[in-house]
């Protein structure tokens, strides 16, 4: 695949930080400019999560043989179901002209890094683990084993998320506000005003 132009836009960040918050806000504002490129995942929907909106939710077995036919630019394990990015996930938003937003784990990023999507990275981090455990509990979406999976993967997480140079901008997701203007500033700022010709 050529790169990409406009570049595609990574958000990465714990489990429960906010990324699909922020995705959201930003593509109902600017609905023209942004397409979310839909994951395909082996864990179950959860309540409210549309099937080819969210994630293409897909078994272990044909998750596997997709893989196998080289179908995803890149997957990873977290938190013992597969995740991937499909090739024809973001062609999709390509082919809309839009810049296409990827909401993927560190393990995806380094992935990425090393393929030729020539990317924005952003990391979203919660205020503290404290306030992530909090925030997780109340979105009440994962079993007491997920939970723990997720909060020790977060330690890890944002060792790589904080080490200077991983990350285009670190956005601290305290108040959803203050978060989404230093989101919306980068934003305007740099991913939007991209010259295409670099
Ligand atoms: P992620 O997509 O990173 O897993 P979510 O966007 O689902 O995270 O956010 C996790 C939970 O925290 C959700 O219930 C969401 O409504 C809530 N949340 C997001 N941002 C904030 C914030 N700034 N303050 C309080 N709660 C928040
Ligand atoms: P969740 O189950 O909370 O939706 O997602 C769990 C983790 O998987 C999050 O960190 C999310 O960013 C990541 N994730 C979602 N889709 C993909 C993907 O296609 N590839 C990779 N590597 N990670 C993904």
């Amino acid at each position: 695949m050529a790169p990409p132009r406009p570049r595609p836009l990574v958000f990465c960040g714990p489990s429960g930080s906010g990324k699909s918050t922020l995705v959201s806000r930003m593509t109902k504002e600017f609905p023209d400019k942004f397409g979310f490129s839909v994951s395909h995942t082996t864990r179950s929907p959860r309540l409210g999560e549309i099937n080819g909106q969210h994630y293409h939710f897909i078994v272990k077995e044909e998750m596997e043989q997709a893989i196998s036919e080289d179908k995803f630019i890149e997957y990873a394990i977290f938190s013992g179901n597969i995740y991937g990015t499909s090739k024809a996930a973001v062609q999709k938003i390509i082919d809309q002209g839009k810049i296409c937003i990827l909401d993927i784990d560190v393990q995806g990023v380094k992935k990425i890094k090393g393929s030729n999507l020539n990317a924005w990275y952003i990391f979203v981090e919660p205020p503290s683990l404290e306030e992530l455990e909090k925030r997780l509990r109340a979105r009440n979406t994962e079993t007491e084993e997920s939970l723990l999976q997720r909060l020790k993967v977060a330690e890890e997480e944002m060792i790589y998320g904080k080490t200077p140079g991983n990350f285009h901008i670190i956005i601290t997701n305290d108040n959803l506000d203050h978060a989404y203007d230093k989101l919306k500033a980068f934003l305007v700022n740099f991913v939007l005003n991209d010259d295409f010709s670099k």
